[in-house]
């Protein structure tokens, strides 16, 4: 997916300004609330009008101002999951979603439908009543919707914001399984750092208006570095449990991870505190930690008594969080070689 796009909008106290390109499919737009991110999702899916500027995704323009070009949205063909879905409530849960899908060209419908629900985890709830299902439930059938009108693109605003912690985490590997299986590009809005790295790979950040930063998702986890995030969160992608003792193994890049919690699926999330890393200069003899894994340092950088040491370890990376006096002690610079140590009991599942 290519698109690019130059927009100015007004309202009475507010402007958007902006311009950017994108090209990855999975793209975020991060930032406080009022910064403008609903605003760009309405100009690009053809909610609001622009001012002036242009909007162009691959070959098709979209919206052109001097061309006097304007596609309606549905003509756009741009798919759009706001924060609460907007389902309608006394459908079933099956009527709700080919509503759409029967009114979508025949030309788009190229979604095998069972084949959607199937990985969207729906197919139990088709028969149900809108006003029975649970928020993620309601996110997801709205996202299959959505998915059902084969867009060439998917803005998503919010969609996890109005779930509650645990839910959140559920929805997130049936967002993913969506997006990788049909190859759907998406662009993502949120304003929790978290979401951004779990969901994309690149993020767009703007404040008051106007694009400040577009970099690497887990860039905008390093730049917030000293400005009230406490400590770094490692994201530890892991695949399925064996046993081991009472223990649990998990393969991790070329090495493996001894963890306490146990895990059914073959794909889990787990978050790892950079200050549960222990940093050793040699092989310690004996202890509690069941994790010893032989790193070397790629970076350092520091914020006020805390410094933060980036980790190759095998194929993989960790970030790990230690106080200048223990940097000088291990004497580390980028090159050391260190023994990273990690209790089991320090992965924190998150789904
Ligand atoms: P965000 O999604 O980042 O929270 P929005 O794009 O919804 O921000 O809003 C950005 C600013 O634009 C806010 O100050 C909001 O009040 C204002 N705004 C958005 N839509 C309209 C509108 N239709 N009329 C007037 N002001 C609007
Ligand atoms: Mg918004």
């Amino acid at each position: 997916m290519q698109l690019d796009v130059e927009l100015k909008k007004s309202f009475k106290d507010f402007t958007l300004d902006v311009a950017f390109s994108l090209s990855s499919s999975r793209t975020g737009i991060f930032g406080p609330s009022g910064s403008g991110k609903s605003t760009i999702m309405n100009l690009l899916s053809g909610l609001e009008l622009p001012d002036s500027g242009f909007i162009r995704l691959d070959d098709t323009v979209l919206f052109d101002a001097k061309k006097k070009i304007n596609l309606k949205p549905d003509q756009r063909n741009v798919g759009v999951v706001f924060q609460h879905a907007h389902l309608f409530p006394h459908m079933s849960v099956k009527r709700n979603l080919f509503y759409g899908y029967k009114r979508t060209r025949p030309e788009y419908r190229q979604i095998d439908p069972d084949g959607l629900f199937k990985v969207l985890g729906i197919t139990r709830l088709l028969s149900r009543d809108v006003s029975t299902l649970s928020g993620g439930e309601r996110q997801r059938i709205a996202l299959a919707r959505t998915v059902l009108s084969n867009p060439r693109l998917i803005l998503m605003d919010e969609p996890l914001s109005a779930l509650d912690e645990g839910h959140k985490f559920q929805i997130i590997p049936y967002l993913k399984n969506v997006f990788n299986h049909y190859g759907i590009p998406m662009i993502f809005i949120s304003h929790s750092v978290l979401e951004m790295r779990m969901m994309t790979d690149e993020v767009l950040v703007i404040e008051e208006g106007r694009i400040q930063q577009h970099s690497a998702a887990e860039e905008l986890v390093k730049k917030s570095w000293g400005s009230g995030l406490e400590s770094y969160i490692n994201l530890i992608h892991l695949g399925s449990a064996s046993p081991y003792k009472d223990l649990f193994r998990y393969k991790w890049g070329d090495t493996s991870f001894i963890l306490t919690e146990p895990a059914k699926g073959e794909e889990n999330l787990f978050e790892l505190d950079s200050r549960d890393i222990l940093l050793f200069k040699r092989h310690p003899e004996a202890t509690s930690a069941r994790n010893l894994l032989e790193c070397t340092v790629t970076d350092i950088y520091g914020s006020g008594n805390r410094v933060r040491v980036e980790l190759a370890c095998g194929n993989e990376h960790l970030i790990a969080q230690i106080v200048p006096e223990s940097v000088h002690e291990l004497g580390i610079e980028k090159g050391t070689m260190v023994v990273a140590a990690i209790k089991a009991s320090a992965f924190k599942k998150i789904f």
